[in-house]
């Protein structure tokens, strides 16, 4: 018997996997989703079924150290958990207020960063108002521990963390607000890609950035980390 919690938590899953391949975010093998069950406990996607198709009974239990725990079920017990373990854990274990993850191929992210190209929130309002600074961790091999500790050295103090040439991953207090954030960070991406294409961006006053951080704070929504953007 799995709790009310649980259940909604794995249907949120399956519904947010459906809308993150509607945006494109993932395809094919590509991206993972993950949700805090509890202090040790996390729900996340398997590593071969395509994400848009999964049904809640699929999905896997982990503990903070990456094994899989229960309940084993029919639909579950030839599945192995996504090898983005590591990614996933250095969010959860390095920050106690997240509570969902989602990692995702962006493509104007990746082009951005591949590009050699800083992804400024600056752009877009809502891009100050939700993504705070924009993390960059270094590069490491995919599904690697070296890039879960790449991860934990950056999601410390961003929701958003770019992963270059690969993809991104955001962190978040909930699985909607997450996906929320990641929309507005591919948003954000395109926009910066759209301005370099038309000769660079003129800048926003820092006197409108700081009225942007006054409404954030207005609506009472925290970031971890904002010190970039009233310094560019
Ligand atoms: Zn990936």
């Amino acid at each position: 018997m799995i709790s009310d919690k649980e259940r909604k938590l794995r249907e949120d899953i399956c519904h947010v996997a459906k809308m993150m391949y509607a945006r494109e975010f993932i395809g094919g093998p590509a991206g993972n989703i993950s949700a805090r069950l509890d202090e040790d406990r996390f729900l996340l996607t398997p590593s071969k079924p395509f994400k848009q198709l999964l049904r809640p009974e699929q999905l896997i239990i982990i503990d903070s150290t990456g094994k899989k725990v229960g309940p084993h079920t029919d639909a579950n017990m030839d599945l192995t958990p996504t090898s983005e373990v590591p990614m996933h854990l250095a969010a959860y274990n390095t920050r106690p207020d997240v509570g969902a993850v989602l990692h995702g191929h962006l493509s104007y992210c990746v082009a951005m960063t591949a590009a050699g190209k800083t992804i400024r929130p600056h752009v877009l309002t809502e891009g100050m108002l939700f993504l705070g600074d924009i993390g960059v961790a270094d590069y490491a091999t995919p599904t690697t521990q070296e890039l879960g500790d790449n991860v934990a050295k950056v999601v410390v103090d961003h929701d958003c963390v770019i992963l270059p040439y690969h993809g991104v991953i955001v962190a978040s207090t909930d699985l909607w607000a997450a996906l929320a954030k990641m929309e507005v960070l591919e948003q954000t991406a395109q926009i910066n890609c759209l301005v370099n294409q038309m000769g660079g961006e003129k800048p926003m006053p820092r006197e409108h950035i700081a009225g942007m951080l006054a409404l954030r704070e207005k609506m009472g929504m925290n970031l971890p980390s904002d010190a970039n953007l009233l310094e560019n």
